[in-house]
């Protein structure tokens, strides 16, 4: 992806608003803006601000919310968080967008059912399609195992990570209340 143009379009449907969040204008879903590069790559904002900022999320890391603003796309309000500590309601919490956003899931749903129809259990068979479909063997053992790809998983686990908002000491936040950080 080109950088600076990805960079342009997400900021052109920015609004900087007074507490300093970068609020997406653009479509959502679950209240997490996403963006659409030449028709088919899809991003969710707050990943891509970060990407954009950082560089590569490293893989099983998640983009979180320190400010509670799912459609916020300020890179300093967003950090890393864990799968570890997000796996608690992965299950009622599930959202439908787009499972192919980021770098780690590329794969398309029906590519996904492929994989699970071709799995044979054989040795070797794991890698072997990793290498077909160039995604790892993590992801493609958690397709078979049924689990949500990457990108979904992620999806889910921002709730979760929003609570924690840390930067400072995790349990601060644990009980904490609602309130926004400005
Ligand atoms: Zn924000």
């Amino acid at each position: 992806m080109d950088k600076d143009k990805a960079s342009e379009k997400l900021m052109k449907r920015v609004v900087k608003s007074a507490n300093g969040c970068w609020e997406w204008q653009g479509g959502k879903s679950g209240g997490y803006g996403h963006i659409v590069f030449k028709g088919r790559e899809t991003w969710l904002c707050h990943r891509l601000a970060w990407f954009l900022a950082n560089g590569d999320i490293p893989k099983g890391k998640f983009v979180c919310h320190r400010c509670d603003n799912p459609s916020c796309c300020n890179p300093e309000h967003l950090f890393l968080g864990s799968s570890v500590e997000n796996t608690t309601d992965r299950h009622d919490k599930r959202r439908d967008a787009t499972g192919e956003q980021n770098g780690s899931s590329k794969l398309s749903d029906s590519q996904v059912d492929e994989i699970r129809k071709r799995y044979d259990g054989q040795y070797g068979r794991l890698k072997q399609l990793a290498q077909e479909y160039n995604v790892s063997s993590d992801q493609i053992r958690n397709i078979i195992r049924g689990r949500q790809r990457m990108s979904k998983v992620s999806e889910v686990n921002w709730t979760t990570c929003r609570l924690r908002r840390s930067g400072t000491s995790p349990t601060e936040h644990l009980g904490g209340k609602k309130s926004k950080t400005t």
